[in-house]
């Protein structure tokens, strides 16, 4: 009996008609993919991505150099050496991240006192070479100045669980 209902479904066509049913069945569902790099997914604000080193609205840098990002990354990625200014305000002459280092664990955004290195929405980084993920602190305040008003929106709506 089996063998019978196995050759009339063969001569029917029932898998093909099965499969051009599910086709057309998916072709009017809402799509679960995006065509990314055009479009993207929503990200939290909460998402860690690209690190950057952030300022003050006149300009001034955030970070006084006070090294605890440094001394909590589990990695060691970060080196900092800093200088007391003229004023008496003290400021790193260095910051460097070895990006090829980072876990992206978020301590070192976690442990700032004054919101200076955050990690940012961006994650399209990837490099060629191990060298272009050696982030020195030009480079950190520059994503800053790019990225602020996303990092200001995202570290606003994170503010309440804070
Ligand atoms: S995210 Fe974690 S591993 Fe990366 S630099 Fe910050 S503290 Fe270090
Ligand atoms: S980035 Fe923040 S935690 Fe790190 S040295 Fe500067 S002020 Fe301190």
């Amino acid at each position: 009996m089996n063998f019978i209902i196995k050759n009339i479904k063969s001569f029917a066509l029932y898998e093909l008609f099965l499969g051009m049913f599910l086709t057309l069945k998916y072709m009017f569902k809402s799509k679960v993919t995006i065509n990314y790099p055009h479009e993207k997914g929503p990200l939290s604000p909460r998402f860690r991505g690209e690190h950057a080193l952030r300022r003050y609205p006149n300009g001034e840098e955030r970070c006084i150099a006070c090294k605890l990002c440094e001394a909590v990354c589990p990695a060691q990625a970060i080196t900092i050496d800093a200088e007391p200014r003229e004023d008496g305000s003290r400021r790193t002459t260095r910051y460097d991240i070895d990006m090829s280092k980072c876990i992206y664990c978020g301590l070192c955004q976690e442990s700032c006192p004054v919101d200076a290195i955050v990690e940012g929405p961006n994650f399209e980084f990837a490099t060629e070479t191990r060298e272009e993920l050696m982030y020195n602190k030009e480079k950190l305040l520059s994503n800053g100045d790019k990225w602020e008003y996303e990092i200001s929106q995202n570290l606003e709506l994170d503010s309440p669980y804070r």
